[in-house]
């Protein structure tokens, strides 16, 4: 699915240069290629505040507990996500309040973002699924309207840009009240182990956000709210501040290989390519196809036995997992999510992606289709 160690040689004279720079000042926490790649990614980004932390689900976790939440108080997020962003909600003690997803983008359903909106709501965390963002122009309006906090989960999409109706165009993350992302290897811009960060314009929530992150300490041995350690590890930072310098290069391989898979695959009957929204460029964390009719599984398995990885993202959708479901919760509750879970399927698409590579992978799922 992924080629780090292909990636990694690419650029392996600089990393290993930048790695042993730490090395060698042993300054392995809170160095100063922590703060070098805040200042990168928020110039690259566009955020006014890049706070670095140890992962993307401790990102979510300090974007809620800076908010002021309280228990009880109920967030919205799409039921088709990663887990993550419904555990920080019930560890917090909140209430997550599960919205479906449209069956085109995979991303948050808009339309039915009002009808769930309570006294109880604080805020809606669209999560920018696969690479490509959400419809954030109508979530920051209903947002707006009812006062409540948006936190942008864009753990796949760094990098991705959205354009607003009047033409502004803006990078995923730096939309919302708070951004997330994570730099697990295998995302997008992903260092060699974990690391998160968060986005902000707000100098006080940013400053706020520190302190948590920090142990709810401004200074040290003063502890003036309850906090978490959550640190990007020094060497982590070294790393990430060599690999952002490729990330406009990793996006645009990404594309090409989806744009060799889409010219491709278009036309074989019996599967979906990716859907492009107007609104949102793609960055193809996932290239996902829709197989419908129950064929999926035994299309993942033909693949499998052809030497062709393939990942299902998600196979269950949350309301059906043991931690998150509610009494009441039916077959049909979110229907869009739960076909979803039946029909989608993700191809290998990294930045060491050969021409044989894809032409092999194409030609086995045009045998399968025509077999
Ligand atoms: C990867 C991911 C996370 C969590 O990131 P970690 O760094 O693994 O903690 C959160 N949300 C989404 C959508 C993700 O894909």
């Amino acid at each position: 699915m992924v080629d780090l160690h292909g990636q990694y040689l690419r650029i392996k004279d600089e990393i290993d240069q930048s790695i042993q720079k730490v090395l060698n000042s042993t300054a392995f926490i809170q160095g100063p290629e922590v703060e070098n790649f805040a200042r990168a990614l928020a110039e690259y980004t566009g955020a006014k505040f890049v706070i670095p932390c140890a992962n993307g689900t401790d990102a979510l976790q300090i974007a809620m507990m800076c908010l002021g939440f309280k228990p009880g108080d109920e967030i919205i997020l799409p039921v088709h996500t990663y887990v993550a962003t419904a555990e920080v909600i019930a560890l917090l003690g909140l209430t997550p309040v599960f919205a479906d997803v449209d069956e085109d983008t995979f991303n948050i359903n808009v339309d039915q973002l009002e009808e769930k909106i309570t006294n109880n709501t604080v805020a809606i965390v669209p999560v920018h699924l696969y690479g490509q963002c959400a419809h954030l122009e109508p979530i920051l309006k209903l947002a707006e309207k009812y006062s409540l906090a948006v936190i942008e989960d864009a753990a796949q999409s760094l990098s991705a840009v959205y354009t607003f109706k009047d033409g502004t165009r803006k990078k995923a993350g730096i939309m919302g009240t708070i951004g997330t992302t994570s730099f697990f290897p295998s995302k997008n811009l992903g260092c060699f182990g974990d690391g998160g960060a968060l986005f902000t314009d707000d100098e006080k929530l940013a400053e706020k956000i520190k302190m948590i992150a920090n142990h709810g300490q401004k200074i040290k041995y003063h502890h003036e709210v309850v906090g978490i350690n959550s640190r990007l590890d020094t060497l982590q930072a070294a790393i990430l501040n060599v690999k952002l310098r490729y990330l406009d290069d990793y996006s645009r391989k990404r594309n090409e290989v989806a744009s060799y898979y889409d010219a491709a695959l278009a036309d074989v009957p019996g599967l979906k390519i990716p859907f492009r929204t107007p609104y949102s460029t793609h960055v193809f964390h996932q290239y996902t196809i829709k197989i419908p009719n129950e064929r999926r599984d035994a299309f993942k398995a033909f693949l499998a036995k052809e030497g062709i990885p393939t990942m299902i993202y998600y196979p269950v959708p949350l309301h059906f997992q043991k931690a998150y479901r509610r009494p009441g919760v039916k077959e049909g509750s979110f229907p869009v999510t739960e076909n979803l879970s039946k029909v989608v399927i993700s191809l290998p698409i990294h930045t060491e992606m050969e021409p044989d590579q894809m032409e092999f992978i194409c030609n086995k799922i045009k045998d399968y289709f025509h077999s």
